[in-house]
Formats: structure tokens, C-alpha cells, sequence
């Protein structure tokens, strides 16, 4: 899949709606300070299901929505869309049902966030499945923010294998491992819970 098109609205300094094409080969984006450029990146790694508010270098997740200028008042919801070219058909399965694929994360004040695929209603999880699927996750080496290569430069070991992983397109085999664990020990607590019924009752 290839991404086509990002669509902000009311997401940091974006306040107008503002669309992204983003052609075959590379795209360069090039402004002065402070126009908006890793806000761009932040929206990206938004829409893919970014949940640290740190990662989008705010105190909490509202903290995207435009805060407000002299001239005009603060918004009271952002908006990411990110469109993805699919004619070949390599979304996977649920989402692969036509020709473009529009993953869309909406956060409101006091309400939250919600995602939509092609405007229909789907869970975080999934959209952060299907881009893990996709190598090209919301941690993905492939999004670069400032003062990273440093940090790779001096990171550990573990730290560095999980790039080659995300790398290999096998990241999201952990999120389904780390869930299977987790209704395994629930399984097993209940399974003990029986056995405590069955022993009174005996
Ligand atoms: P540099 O080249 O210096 O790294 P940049 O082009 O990457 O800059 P960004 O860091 O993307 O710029 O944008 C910073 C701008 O976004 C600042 O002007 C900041 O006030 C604005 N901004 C960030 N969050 C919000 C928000 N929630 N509401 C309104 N404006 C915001």
C-alpha cells in the first residue's frame, strides 16, 4: 500500500483543512522554523494509532487539537486522514475492500479519539494492526523525529532489535503474542476458580 494523501484538520497548527498529496518518489517538505513540519510527522504517526502524548511532544492527547491564536479561538476537535492507494490489493483482510483505503482518527474534548476505515467504525487496535501488518507502524524506524538517530546511535542492544524487527514486518506478531498471554493467565485464573468450586462442593 501506498500512502497518497494526509488530511489535517484542526491538528496543531493546521487549523484550516490541509491536504498533503504525497506522489510516487520522494517527498520533501521544506518551511521555516516553527511552520509545521514535524507536526506533519506527528500527524502520520497519529493517525496510525500513536497513544504516548509524549511522542507527539504534549503533556496529554488533546494536546493536538489547536490550542488557539491571537486571532482565532482554540478548535475543539482535530482531525487526521490518511488516504492509501490499494489497487493491489495488499491491505489486509477487513480492509481490503476497495481500491483506496481512508483510515481516519478523530479526537474530541472531553471525549476521546475514534477511528474510521472507508467511514466505517473501527477499534484502535485495529488500525494499529494493520499498520504493524504493514511494516510501517505509528514506532516505525521509517518515521525519523528530531534527535532519533542519536539516540539509535546510542541505544541498547534489545532497543536496536526491535528495529530490525518492525524492519521484517514481524512487530505485530508481538501485540497478538503479548494478547494471547494475556487471555491465557485469565483462562488459567478461571480454571483455578473451578477447581476452589469443585473442592467446596466435593
Ligand atoms: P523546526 O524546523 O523548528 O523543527 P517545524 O517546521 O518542524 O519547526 P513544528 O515543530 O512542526 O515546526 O511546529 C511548531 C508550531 O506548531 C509552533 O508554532 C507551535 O506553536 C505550533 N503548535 C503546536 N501544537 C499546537 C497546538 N495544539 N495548537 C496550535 N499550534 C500548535
Amino acid at each position: 500500500m501506498r500512502f497518497s494523501k494526509l488530511r489535517l484538520t484542526g491538528f496543531k497548527s493546521f487549523v484550516d483543512p490541509t491536504e498533503l498529496l504525497i506522489h510516487d518518489g520522494l517527498t520533501g517538505v521544506v518551511g521555516p522554523n516553527g511552520c509545521g513540519k514535524s507536526n506533519l510527522l506527528e500527524a502520520l504517526r497519529w493517525v496510525m494509532g500513536e497513544n504516548r502524548p509524549t511522542a507527539m511532544r504534549g503533556g496529554g492527547m488533546e494536546d493536538v487539537i489547536f490550542a488557539g491564536a491571537s486571532s482565532r479561538p482554540a478548535r475543539n476537535f482535530a482531525e487526521v486522514c490518511l488516504t492509501m492507494d490499494n489497487s493491489e490489493r495488499l491491505a489486509p483482510a477487513g480492509f481490503n475492500d476497495s481500491d483506496q483505503l481512508d483510515i481516519v482518527r478523530r479526537i474530541t474534548r472531553d471525549v476521546g479519539s475514534a477511528y474510521k476505515a472507508n467511514s466505517k467504525d473501527v477499534r484502535a487496535r485495529d488500525v494499529q494492526m494493520l499498520f504493524a501488518d504493514a511494516s510501517t507502524g505509528s514506532q516505525s524506524p521509517a518515521l525519523v523525529r528530531q534527535g532519533q538517530i542519536s539516540e539509535l546511535i546510542n541505544a541498547k542492544p534489545k532497543a536496536r532489535r526491535r528495529i530490525l524487527e518492525e524492519a521484517a514486518g514481524i512487530s505485530g506478531l508481538y501485540q497478538r503474542r503479548h494478547e494471547a498471554e494475556l487471555k491465557l493467565k485469565g483462562a488459567e485464573q478461571n480454571l483455578a476458580r473451578v477447581d476452589d468450586v469443585i473442592e467446596t462442593l466435593a
